[in-house]
């Protein structure tokens, strides 16, 4: 038997009747179908699924084979017999205050017409929305969307700040069966074009403008450039106006206030409509090792499924509640945890427009005093951006609603940790997950275990997870204690990305290739220890985090390769004590001679950050540009980025002696020293 996949961290639930984490373990692995099949009965299923899991394709895994089911269906609908009067969604701009509407009068006027239960203070904006009312609003915007010719299988591409009109959207898309992918509003226009024609979007969602710490973002006119842009432009693009910025309506843009009265003055419904367990529900690009990002494809059954017990079994989370994850629905977190995993738990959520220090660094703790906050997780960054901050604003409000703090998407330093334990008082969860996943892979779990979860881990494998520690070479698994590959013997569990949009073999060449097609390959070094909990020790390939984000360097790198002078260049990751990691370029150009003049100098590299901030939006500016002659290569041409960044970082290279340009080192370091 192998012990990886077998142990887990005992617990003291001594109570005998009650399962402890291993019992449910075991039983996800040993009796896999009868496991999920129990889970599957959290969801409403208009038609039964036939068959649990269909493996005989693997590594491709069907789930709850033959049901038939609707993600918003399961999210809205069916609470309202019991919630229909409970809060479903508590939206909350810091960005937004009193202060701002009185300025910009046109943004009272858009809230006038799209939702006159909004209470304005001076440090923030609130809305409060029901599921009954809620039911109403994706009612009208499903409307919306059929009138506009969006139907079952058509892809829709979301590109709006944290707004419940975007999660309206969402659960629009999913109610009659359009595949909705959102995109990060941190991103450019190029990266909205790749994805529009990737997805050969239909449709475009957007809205006049976003505020990020006070600074207006022209969402509209990033859209405009994306149409601009792509191959496959979209039908029609529906302007959510915020009367923030004015702007010009092109022939393809609709209105979406106009729409909406129309539907809402016929009392529009519109049916849910049933979709096979398997169809797709979502698609979410992520970064990989090229240039192109991935779509990850979701599907219906067993992401509701999924997403369900999660709220169980690793949130501990009750209907009723309020759960507050702080991201942005552009990433993994927000959809599954903002939108989709709350709801379908008969949960409150928590849709914050704002930064984690503005107005004041007491933001966050204001809100959950204010909104009885039970359960919050973000990303380690925000927490680090606030223990810079005046440390009396952490004791200013009442948190005791709080039972439990998750952390994920990047590494949870010791400090950070015992900071926010210091002042909380309440379990500081780290664990881990991808997007790929949708839910965490390594976690503790509040709900069975009471004992102390272990400071720099997060957590062991979750049920469902058959995740081990592989050498990379042989696929043998580790000892407790040797570095190894983090790997999920397949098939992964419901809820995690089916495959890539439209590229079953990027989906095996990414993931499965590496051990015979027969582990997902999670590309994050890791080790067990001899308690069965895990440790992750970072990327085995050219992705980079910065501030729980993933990007590919590949990416970056072919932005900058796209100004005239550039011959060749490389982007690495960088430690960064607030971000995690940050990307930095070291750029060959065709005439090495430019960067002697200063002037000269600083023109390049402003224009090699603005080539990246433009192609991929600020979160990829890079923190440095260096100019060496060379950069060092192997024999048979592979740039070593993992040579350059020990460079960076002034780590030791190792040896060298095989490269093809030895000299290369010297050039790095070089540059390194001119700036
Ligand atoms: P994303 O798909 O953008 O959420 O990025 C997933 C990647 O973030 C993983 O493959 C890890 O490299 C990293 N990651 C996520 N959670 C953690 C964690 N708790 N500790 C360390 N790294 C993490």
């Amino acid at each position: 038997m192998n012990k990886q996949t077998t142990e887990h961290p005992s617990n003291d639930n001594t109570d005998s009747a009650s399962p402890t984490f291993a019992d449910i373990y075991q039983s996800s692995i040993h009796d896999r179908e009868q496991f999920w099949a129990k889970q599957a009965e959290r969801i409403y299923w208009h038609k039964q699924p036939e068959q649990i899991l269909d493996d005989s394709n693997l590594p491709f895994a069907k789930w709850f084979v033959g049901g038939e089911t609707n993600l918003c269906y399961n999210c809205v609908d069916r609470h309202l017999p019991e919630r229909a009067e409970q809060d479903a969604f508590i939206w909350l701009s810091s960005e937004i205050n009193q202060e701002l509407t009185e300025t910009f009068t046109g943004i009272t006027d858009a809230f006038k017409e799209l939702d006159n239960n909004v209470e304005f203070y001076t440090d923030y904006t609130k809305r409060r929305l029901t599921y009954n009312a809620l039911y109403k609003e994706v009612n009208y915007f499903a409307d919306v969307l059929q009138r506009r010719g969006v139907g079952k299988g058509d892809r829709v591409i979301i590109y709006m700040p944290m707004i419940l009109e975007a999660a309206y959207a969402m659960l629009a898309c999913a109610r009659i069966g359009a595949i909705h992918s959102v995109v990060f509003g941190g991103f450019a226009a190029h990266n909205l074009a790749i994805r529009m024609d990737d997805a050969e979007a239909k449709m475009v969602i957007t809205v006049d403008a976003g505020l990020r710490g006070g600074k207006v973002i022209n969402y509209k006119n990033l859209v405009n450039q994306g149409v601009e842009q792509a191959t496959n432009k979209p039908e029609t693009v529906l302007v959510v106006n915020r009367g923030i910025l004015p702007f010009k309506a092109q022939t393809i843009d609709v209105d979406y206030a106009t729409e909406r009265r129309q539907s809402c003055d016929a009392n529009a419904v519109v049916e849910p409509v049933w979709l096979e367990s398997n169809e797709p529900s979502y698609l979410l690009y992520t970064s990989g090792t090229t240039g192109t990002p991935k779509g990850v494809q979701r599907d219906v059954g067993g992401h509701a499924v999924a997403l369900t017990t999660s709220m169980d079994y690793v949130y501990n989370g009750k209907a009723g509640e309020t759960f507050w994850a702080i991201s942005d629905i552009g990433w993994a977190v927000g959809h599954s945890y903002t939108i989709y995993a709350p709801l379908l738990a008969g949960m409150t959520s928590v849709m914050y427009e704002g930064l984690p220090h503005r107005p004041n660094p007491g933001i966050w703790w204001r809100i959950v005093e204010a909104n009885k906050v039970n359960i919050l997780f973000t990303a380690p960054t925000g927490v680090r951006m606030l223990k810079k901050q005046d440390e009396t604003w952490m004791t200013r409000y009442d948190v005791s609603s709080l039972k439990t703090f998750f952390l994920a998407g990047e590494p949870l330093d010791e400090s950070t940790a015992n900071w926010l334990t210091k002042y909380l008082g309440v379990p500081i969860l780290d664990h881990y997950w991808q997007t790929e996943t949708g839910w965490p892979i390594l976690s503790n779990t509040p709900k069975f275990d009471h004992k102390a979860h272990k400071q720099g881990s997060p957590g062991y494998p979750m049920y469902g997870y058959e995740a081990h520690v592989l050498n990379e070479e042989t696929g043998e698994p580790c000892a407790a204690g040797e570095k190894g590959l983090l790997a999920i013997k397949a098939p992964l569990p419901p809820g995690c990305l089916t495959t890539v949009w439209r590229n079953d073999e990027r989906f095996m060449s990414s993931y499965f290739k590496l051990f015979d097609n027969k582990q997902y390959s999670t590309s994050d070094y890791a080790v067990m220890d001899e308690e069965g909990y895990f440790y992750i020790l970072g990327r085995t390939d050219d992705v980079i985090n910065v501030a729980g984000h993933r990007l590919g360097t590949q990416e970056i790198e072919e932005a900058i390769s796209t100004h005239p002078e550039m011959a060749e260049c490389a982007v690495v990751g960088i430690k960064d004590e607030l971000k995690g990691e940050l990307p930095i370029a070291f750029c060959v150009l065709r005439d090495h001679a430019q960067v002697a003049d200063t002037e000269n100098r600083f023109r390049l590299e402003q224009q090699i950050i603005g080539a990246v901030v433009k192609s991929l939006g600020g979160i990829a500016r890079p923190a440095a540009v260096y100019f060496p002659q060379a950069l060092p290569k192997t024999r048979s041409g592979k740039i070593l980025r993992r040579a350059i960044r020990a460079l960076a970082e002034n780590q030791p290279t190792g040896d060298m002696s095989t490269l093809d340009n030895p000299t290369a080192i010297d050039a790095v370091k070089q540059s390194m020293k001119d700036y």
